[in-house]
């Protein structure tokens, strides 16, 4: 695969999978450089452009005119903003047109936008015509830090988020911290706690950043917000590299996961932001692994207190039997066990399979006892 060149102050991150193995680049300005770098990655092909319409009303121009400069030829599909357009109809209507815009096996589609174009350009580049090429551009700090990397794929159904998806690595990422600019504050807080998690399982050292930059990070300094994004990515790219399917280390992304998707379902994905759910989630899965006597009391303080750190988290009601109920419809349980994802310390997880009911009930009820306020 041919390089692009590189940026002073660009990072660059490899994902390292073999031959379906690419970087990662995390820099500023790297939107404006789209079609150099990806007439360098993949000469001669056409581009379709998958966005939502908020992505497209900050940033469609300068993509599109970054690939016109570079001579490529590229359709595009704006689909509404929201988690919605994750759905089948929304993919169908994706399908159809990237096919109308005559992209054939040898062009790329460009996913333009948060972890729900992500996810939806991905799954479609994944199927049509038995699987295309496709780039992620990452737009929201979730999306950076997280969804964009790792090759998941996927729509939801009626009956379930993520239920329809599919593995599918890029052939490379590009997050732009610049465009984070125009990020409403509350989904940039959202994002970073798919960074605290970063930390808390798996990275002390951006642990500790999180703690002393958070100012810095709140109010948008592109400096520490590439050091995040880096390190964030850094993390999720080394576990994919160990364990791309989940069938072991991977799962330990899902640190807060398992609350975290339980809470989203039982207040019917309205309230809260994935990040805001995972956070409380994360307080759960902490409180469960302060009973089981996991972690020193000071390290489980500080845990928590990073977790508080970026924000009060919003309210929302719910009991403890419901989010049994949903959380044993997640699919990353196995049948007839509750696995659970637990700390044993700042930057280190465990993946524990024997968690009992009312181990859980005993960690939620303080977490939904605060949420409701
Ligand atoms: P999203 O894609 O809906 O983006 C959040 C909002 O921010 C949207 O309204 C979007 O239009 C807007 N936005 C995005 N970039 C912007 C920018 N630069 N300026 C202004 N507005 C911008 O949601 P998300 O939080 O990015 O992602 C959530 C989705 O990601 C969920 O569907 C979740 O299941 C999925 N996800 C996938 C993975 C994975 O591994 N594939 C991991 C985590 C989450």
């Amino acid at each position: 695969m041919m390089t692009a060149p590189l940026r002073a102050g660009e990072i660059t991150v490899p994902v390292a999978l073999g031959d379906r193995g690419y970087d990662i680049a995390i820099g500023r300005g790297l939107l404006a450089e789209l079609g150099k770098r990806i007439a360098a990655l993949k000469p001669g092909a056409r581009t379709v452009i998958v966005t939502d319409e908020t992505v497209a009303r900050h940033h469609l121009r300068a993509a599109e005119a970054a690939l016109a400069a570079a001579n490529i030829q590229n359709a595009t599909v704006v689909v509404p903003a929201g988690e919605a357009s994750k759905s089948w109809a929304t993919f169908q209507t994706v399908c159809e047109a990237i096919i109308a815009a005559r992209i054939e096996r040898n062009d790329l589609v460009i996913a333009l936008g948060g972890g729900v174009v992500g996810d939806l350009a991905g799954f479609a580049a994944s199927v049509i015509r038995r699987g295309l090429d496709y780039v992620q551009v990452p737009t929201a700090l979730l999306a950076q830090v997280d969804s964009s990397v790792g090759g998941k794929t996927g729509v939801n159904l009626t009956s379930g988020k993520n239920l329809v998806g599919s593995f599918h690595q890029p052939l490379a990422v590009f997050a732009d911290v610049d465009v984070l600019k125009t990020l409403p504050p509350r989904e940039l807080r959202a994002g970073l706690f798919e960074s605290v998690k970063a930390g808390i399982i798996r990275d002390p050292s951006l642990f500790r950043f999180l703690e002393t930059h958070r100012d810095g990070i709140l109010a948008g300094d592109s400096a520490a917000l590439q050091r995040v994004v880096a390190s964030s990515v850094a993390m999720k790219a080394e576990v994919v590299g160990i364990d791309e399917r989940e069938s072991g280390l991977r799962m330990i992304l899902n640190f807060g996961h398992t609350l975290g998707h339980a809470i989203e379902a039982v207040t019917e994905y309205k309230r809260l932001l994935h990040g805001e759910a995972i956070a409380w989630g994360m307080l759960a899965a902490l409180n469960l692994s302060r009973s089981r006597q996991l972690l020193p009391e000071k390290e489980a303080q500080r845990i928590a207190q990073l977790i508080r750190a970026f924000g009060r988290l919003p309210s929302f009601r719910a009991t403890a039997p419901q989010l049994l109920t949903a959380a044993g419809r997640d699919k990353k349980n196995k049948a007839g066990t509750r696995r659970f994802v637990l700390t044993t310390g700042i930057g280190k997880a465990i993946i524990v399979e024997d968690v009992t009911d009312a181990e859980i009930i005993a960690a939620v009820e303080p977490i939904l006892r605060e949420a409701r306020r």
